[in-house]
């Protein structure tokens, strides 16, 4: 896959306001906020899209949930939405693997 604005970050090459990091992966502040709390969550390891992700990937994705969740829930969301948009007709403009945490205000449902 080509290199995207994410694998930079991820390899410390641009800054990004990050709330967590480990060797599987960074969460850090989206740079344009929908709600009052906006994370992303990425693989280290390019993935571009989720339907790409291999059945060998499957430790990692369940990973990226869980520090989604612990990443919330260290903003202070008792609530949040975690979002994953495939594609671009769903939305995806970065094509690295990015689980979007979002909380802080009432989220109306359905989504656009
Ligand atoms: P998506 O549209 O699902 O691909 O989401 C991409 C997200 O990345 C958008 O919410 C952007 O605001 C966010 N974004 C783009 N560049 C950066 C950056 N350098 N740092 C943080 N967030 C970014």
């Amino acid at each position: 896959m080509e290199d995207t604005i994410f694998g930079r970050i991820a390899r410390g090459e641009i800054p990004a306001d990050i709330v967590f990091e480990d060797d599987r992966c960074v969460a850090f502040r989206d740079i344009a906020p929908q709600a009052p709390t906006h994370l992303l969550v990425i693989p280290r390891q390019p993935i571009d899209r989720l339907s790409r992700a291999a059945e060998a990937d499957e430790p990692l994705l369940g990973h990226l949930l869980r520090v989604a969740a612990r990443a919330a829930r260290d903003a202070g969301l008792t609530d949040f939405r975690l979002v994953v948009n495939d594609g671009a007709d769903a939305g995806q403009t970065v094509f690295h693997l990015h689980i979007h945490v979002l909380g802080g205000r009432a989220l109306a449902w359905p989504p656009g």
